[in-house]
């Protein structure tokens, strides 16, 4: 019997332990910090044993295969011990993929991946195509590949996932775009974060097809650098491409299959720049599908988009308040300031990873009147928009921040909490304080 070690008793490790059960392993899961109650029952129910606080290394350096949470960064010593030991370390994509014979997608990128994955997937769904929706995004892949349901699977893979993938191919790749982000796991190199990226396309054929930002001078730069097997699919919000699909006359237009199809910007239920670009990678993935067009514009124009990510929550005395609190990063926030069309009180700050503010600039003169910083150390942010813009006030609290927003903003306004930043200092996550920014704004 083969002993499967599995690092970290989350939603990708505790699916993990139930396919690997099934398939015969002998498995063992190891959790340095604390395993959330419902896993453990979890655990219980299947006969899965696990230890929580430790890694005994007596039960670890002794697997066959070990599966590691993405959440562990290859430093740490229980990683460096089994590279040492070389046992092969891979990741829960990697696991499930050698136990599904169906297809999957799959979606990585800087930003947008949530989104695009979740388009895509309802996208597929309204098309009558039965995939399953995982990655990062609720029951893990693992879990559901145990569960052998769908006829296929959209997964979201954030580079750490890429990192442990060795023969994991997805027929369909799609890369939103890439900018900074996670360089403390990649040595500080960026061009080891957008290697890691481009692992999606490593094992595809001349069968598979790899969807991408062609706008993205990341991107263009490393595809002319590197010969890649799967057909390539441009998308570009700037000019014509071929056998890709683009923006022209406020209409997206995509000639990727011999039925030409095309839907104007403004029927897309998600607003922004961005959005049409998640909008363009899903529609590729829709089109090679072979969903209906007629299905694809109407699915386009009534997906309700994604908790936190650009959020409409409520307006107020004709103020509109926008939760965009998974904005954590420069390019995110860009886009975000980008796509506001009324005057803007900004909710900005956090913790900073490293961010270059003058990339903002631009549209902060333009569109932002105020500007209300929401961190335990706000220094940086109150150097680089202190002579911008007229109005300043730093906060420490959401409810005192979103209170003098509501006073700064007038009739025809927009407050928009788009952070820039990660979100620990005063919140657990980002989705934490994005709900106590929707409470704050209910309770006005
Ligand atoms: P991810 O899963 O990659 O973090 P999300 O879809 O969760 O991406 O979006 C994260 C943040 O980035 C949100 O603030 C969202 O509004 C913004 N965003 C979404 N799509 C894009 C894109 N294509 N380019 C830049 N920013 C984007």
């Amino acid at each position: 019997m083969k002993r499967l070690v599995i690092l970290g008793g989350g939603e990708s490790g505790v699916g993990t332990a139930i396919l690997g059960k099934k398939k015969g392993y002998d498995v063992f899961i190891s959790d340095f910090g604390k395993i959330k109650e419902n896993y453990k029952e979890v655990l219980a129910l299947n006969g899965l044993a696990w230890e929580e606080e430790k890694h005994t290394e007596d039960l670890i350096l002794n697997a066959d295969v070990v599966m590691k949470s993405p959440g562990i960064p290859d430093k740490s010593p229980i990683v460096k011990k089994l590279n040492e030991k070389g046992i092969p370390v891979i990741s829960e994509i990697e696991f499930a993929q050698q136990f599904i014979e169906v297809e999957t997608i799959g979606i990585t990128g800087s930003n947008g991946k949530t989104t695009t994955t979740m388009l895509t997937h309802h996208l597929l769904k309204q098309g009558s195509v039965n995939f399953g929706l995982a990655g990062n995004i609720g029951k893990s892949f693992a879990w559901q590949a145990a569960e052998n349901k769908h006829e296929g699977y959209v997964l979201e893979l954030s580079s750490f996932q890429l990192d442990g993938i060795r023969e994991y191919r997805p027929h369909i790749a799609v890369i939103t775009n890439i900018s900074p982000d996670h360089l403390d796991r990649y040595d500080y190199k960026y061009e080891n974060y957008i290697a890691a990226k481009f692992r999606i396309t490593m094992n595809q054929t001349e069968n598979d097809y790899l969807i991408y930002d062609a706008d993205d001078e990341i991107i263009t730069k490393w595809l002319s650098e590197h010969e890649i097997k799967a057909k390539k699919i441009p998308f570009s919000l700037t000019k014509k491409v071929e056998g890709g699909i683009y923006a022209e006359n406020d209409t997206i237009i995509s000639n990727i299959t011999n039925e030409p199809f095309t839907m104007p910007i403004n029927e897309l239920s998600l607003e922004g720049k961005h959005n049409v670009k998640n909008a363009m990678a899903a529609t590729s993935v829709a089109q090679l599908m072979r969903i209906r067009k007629e299905t694809i514009r109407e699915s386009l124009s009534n997906f309700q988009g994604v908790e936190h990510r650009l959020e409409k929550v409520l307006k107020i005395q004709n103020v509109q308040y926008i939760n965009d609190s998974k904005a954590t990063n420069i390019n995110s926030t860009y886009y975000a300031l980008d796509s506001m069309a009324t005057p803007t009180v900004w909710i900005v700050g956090g913790v900073d990873k490293g961010n270059d503010y003058d990339e903002l600039m631009p549209l902060v003169r333009e569109k932002v009147k105020a500007i209300v910083v929401l961190g335990v150390d706000n220094q940086k942010i109150v150097n680089a928009f202190g002579n911008v813009v007229d109005v300043m006030v730093e906060t420490t609290s959401m409810t005192e921040a979103v209170k003098i927003a509501q006073k700064l903003a007038e009739k025809g306004d927009t407050v928009l909490l788009s952070p820039a930043c990660a979100s620990f200092d005063l919140f657990e996550n980002y989705e934490e304080r994005g709900k106590q920014f929707k409470n704050a704004v209910q309770n006005l």
